[in-house]
């Protein structure tokens, strides 16, 4: 991974689910019982059938409200609220990951099909919440979903991104198509990779890609030759062992 890739970025944009805690946190269980449960009711649907809907507008449309809005009109706000009271207990902070965050040049922002509600909520259970300058939710882009073009740029917008300085972070590959058509550099933060011509980098350790881009300084921090790997050091255990990891 050349850092030389990087070394004009200035605008930093992370997804959140999935890239900003491992997949072993399966928070995501948890969110679809809720959508499988909040489509039952809103369309008077069985279990079944709302399942099936769930995961065919999450494929067509890129997220389960954005097929709602438009097939059905749903309310986006108490869908949001509904299916993000989620239990986080999972999750544990990370100050290896925040470290690494913090030593990036530049603007660092998140930007999730999520609310930034729930985002910020996340974020603090990992010990993040200090090293972001902005977070961006799914109303942030008028409801639209990635991996759709226009959320990005709403987002951007508002952000004050230049996407030719930027770099994406994300779990779910599709989001990368159109950061990379933008002009950013994209990283596919997951356990396995998916190559394709809109993938610029895959890592499936995103505190060490990171390392890599912008040594951390700070106590107890050598970022010269030969410190130690980052795995020896005791936060690395915040991270489950396992899953795809190394
Ligand atoms: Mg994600």
């Amino acid at each position: 991974m050349p850092a030389k890739d990087f070394q004009d970025v200035r605008a930093w944009v992370f997804d959140l689910d999935n890239t900003l805690y491992p997949p072993s946190a399966r928070l995501f269980d948890q969110i679809e019982v809720r959508m499988t449960r909040f489509v039952m009711d809103a369309l008077g649907v069985d279990h079944a059938r709302a399942d099936a809907l769930r995961r065919d507008y999450w494929r067509r449309y890129g997220t389960t409200l954005a097929g709602l809005m438009d097939e059905h009109g749903v309310d986006p706000d108490p869908y949001l609220n509904e299916v993000h009271e989620i239990s986080l207990e999972a999750l544990r902070p990370d100050p290896a990951l925040a470290r690494a965050i913090g030593a990036l040049p530049g603007r660092r922002i998140v930007y999730t099909n999520g609310s930034a509600g729930y985002a910020r909520r996340v974020l603090a259970a990992r010990g993040l919440d200090g090293v972001f300058d902005a977070v961006f939710g799914v109303e942030h882009a008028g409801y639209r979903p990635k991996p759709e073009r226009s959320a990005f740029e709403r987002v951007f917008a508002a952000a004050g991104i230049d996407p030719g300085k930027g770099a994406m972070f994300e779990d779910d590959a599709r989001n990368l198509a159109a950061p990379h058509a933008m002009g950013m550099r994209t990283v596919h933060v997951a356990p396995s990779p998916e190559p394709a011509p809109h993938v610029h980098h895959h890592t499936d350790d995103l505190t060490a890609f990171l390392e890599r881009i912008a040594p951390p300084a700070g106590p107890g921090l050598d970022s010269g030759p030969g410190r130690a790997d980052w795995r020896s050091r005791p936060d690395a255990q915040t991270w489950p062992r396992g899953e795809g990891r190394k």
